[in-house]
């Protein structure tokens, strides 16, 4: 996908300013919004520009070229609308999909530890007991980002203290003992609106309810949840990929050769995501996917490094990287995020385990 060349001036011009948080992601999700890179993927029918889940891994793609923090804001935004069009509320979906599309309700994805406890790695965070009028939440998510004062939805996934099956809720901001804690002092995308939320007593109802059983749920929005973020891990490749091709008359030619093999392992690895989360490929079969965010987080690393090599000294300077020393950070972040690589090695691991069992 290519960007718009007004949104791409603006991402160049505030990629900085997004990383160390002189900007923020209120000024960014209407950008996104008006040059229609929230609906991609979304179906016309509910208000987006149609197309299928590759669309919008290409747009988190498109933006992770100029901006890691705007490319993992448009994730959050994007991944909660994908649990809406998931979930069989549909007047749940109806409700918030016109703000999240124009960019006006920030959408925040508090399913890192739902993740986990998926893969059995740990328990969930948040309980859930039932009321005659529905439940009632209390416990804590340490990250969630996007969570735009007063204008966010979190998604979040509860057990039931009675002992029935997990479900996954969407809590508005506003909901009585819901509590942001400021941003966290992160050491870059801090421009992304990353806290921890509190819950203390939030009642809700069925109408916040997106799906009543996460064991069943959860595997079907992993694909998209995953998907959407190799987008992070192949934009920043191509990007810093781009910056060895510019350097290969100054004396760094034979830089030509490993950039040519990254970039090819790049395209086949992006083509296989796009095809397997298309064709729904991934809902089943979860450790093809794995393995490929495995591969692609490992190709951005690898593209990193070149792109230091072919800089040199010059990388090393204040003012003249060229946004260098930014993408440096921005790499550290994608083997780190839920499913970090750690924890997907992990799962792969047990399950080669059982197989040989
Ligand atoms: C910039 C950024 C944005 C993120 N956005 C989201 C999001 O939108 N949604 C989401 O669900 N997750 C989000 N996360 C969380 C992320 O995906 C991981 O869950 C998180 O990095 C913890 O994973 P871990 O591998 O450290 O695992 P863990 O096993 O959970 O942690 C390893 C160790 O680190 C400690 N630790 C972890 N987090 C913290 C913390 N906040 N404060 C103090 N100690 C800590 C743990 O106690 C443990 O000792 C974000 C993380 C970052 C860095």
């Amino acid at each position: 996908m290519t960007l718009d060349p007004e949104l791409a001036a603006w991402l160049d011009a505030h990629a900085d300013g997004l990383d160390c948080g002189s900007t923020d992601a209120a000024a960014l999700l209407p950008r996104l919004a008006t040059a229609g890179l929230i609906g991609a993927g979304v179906p016309i029918a509910a208000g987006g520009s149609g197309g299928s889940c590759s669309s919008a891994i290409g747009a988190v793609a498109a933006l992770a070229r100029h901006s890691q923090a705007a490319a993992f804001v448009l994730w959050a935004q994007r991944v909660f609308i994908e649990y809406l069009l998931q979930s069989p509320n549909r007047a749940l979906a109806e409700a918030y999909l016109p703000g999240l599309l124009a960019g006006t309700t920030a959408g925040a994805s508090g399913l890192s530890n739902a993740m986990k406890f998926l893969g059995g790695i740990e328990a969930l965070q948040v309980e859930a007991r039932r009321r005659t009028d529905g439940w009632q939440l209390d416990g804590r998510l340490p990250w969630a980002t996007n969570l735009l004062a007063q204008r966010f939805v979190v998604a979040v996934a509860a057990s039931d203290v009675a002992g029935g099956a997990p479900a996954v809720f969407a809590v508005p901001a506003t909901q009585a003992g819901v509590q942001r804690s400021a941003d966290l002092d992160l050491v870059g995308l801090r421009g992304t609106a990353t806290a921890a939320l509190a819950l203390s007593q939030v009642p809700l109802g069925p109408e916040h309810l997106l799906h009543e059983d996460a064991r069943s749920y959860l595997p079907r929005v992993r694909p998209a949840f995953l998907g959407m973020q190799c987008g992070l891990s192949i934009g920043l490749a191509r990007r810093c990929l781009a910056s060895v091709r510019g350097s290969e008359d100054s004396g760094r030619a034979l830089l030509a050769e490993p950039a040519g093999a990254i970039a090819a392992d790049l395209d086949a690895a992006a083509a296989r995501l796009s095809a397997g989360v298309d064709a729904g490929a991934f809902v089943d079969a979860p450790r093809a996917l794995f393995l490929l965010r495995i591969q692609l987080a490992e190709l951005a690393q690898q593209a990193a490094q070149l792109e230091l090599q072919a800089r040199g000294g010059a990388g090393y300077l204040h003012g003249r990287h060229g946004g260098f020393a930014r993408r440096w950070r921005e790499a550290a972040f994608l083997p780190i995020v839920t499913p970090s690589l750690v924890q997907l090695r992990t799962e792969l691991a047990r399950g080669s385990a059982r197989q040989a069992a």
